[in-house]
């Protein structure tokens, strides 16, 4: 059942300018996705381990067919590791008579608003009721907990925030006191649980040790 939307922006290609080499788009990727995972939704800033230029349709694909596809803009998506990983060179469709950056097996995130495909189930997993979103889910493994984890994160990241911007208006001394103590736990919880989310996006083993330890995330 959707308790909310999936995403909040919306993706745009702004990039007007031709390279020989997909890395040079990197600025314009990160700008135009908003530095999330165009698959998956996830932060940059949060997961904390370098972004893919991805091809939606793969490179095996477009081969010997289609080269310049490996540096159109329309074809680059900017996509965390792990999905990356998933879509690998699955492809459906045919790469000769095709004229727009199409797979058949995944809709195209910029062409296709994924609000209207996906949602956020009330344990902050993601979801569809549509038949190809649930194929997606399974091919991109979309259903990892660590999905649930980077988007409670979030809520706890603006939770934060509100509570900032509460303390920033209080004028009793004694209310401001005690929402700044509440502030201090909540600022350390997240700190924690964004070493954990990081551990184990990378599949480390979360030792509870490293977890309590107070060090800095960057
Ligand atoms: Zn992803």
């Amino acid at each position: 059942m959707k308790y909310a939307d999936f995403k909040e922006h919306k993706i745009t290609r702004t990039c007007t300018v031709q390279f020989d080499k997909p890395r040079k788009y990197v600025k314009y990727l990160k700008r135009d996705f908003h530095c999330r995972c165009c698959y998956c939704n996830m932060d940059e800033n949060l997961v904390a381990v370098p972004y893919h230029v991805e091809h939606f349709i793969p490179e095996k694909i477009f081969k010997n067919k289609k080269d310049y596809l490996k540096t159109d803009y329309e074809n680059l998506m900017w996509s965390c590791p792990k999905c990356n990983l998933s879509k690998g060179d699955k492809y459906k469709g045919d790469i000769e008579s095709s004229s727009r950056i199409e797979n058949e097996l995944f809709y195209n995130p910029v062409y296709t608003d994924y609000n209207t495909i996906f949602y956020r189930n009330e344990l902050g997993g993601i979801d569809s009721d549509d038949p190809k979103g649930r194929e997606m889910i399974k091919m991109l493994k979309l259903y990892r907990p660590i999905h649930n984890l980077g988007w409670l994160l979030e809520r706890l990241e603006k939770m934060c925030e509100r509570l900032e911007t509460a303390i920033e208006r209080e004028k009793d001394p004694e209310r401001k006191r005690l929402l700044e103590l509440a502030a201090g736990k909540l600022a350390r919880e997240y700190v924690k649980k964004v070493k954990v989310f990081r551990a184990a996006y990378k599949g480390n083993r979360v030792l509870s040790q490293s977890v309590d330890s107070e060090s800095n995330i960057e």
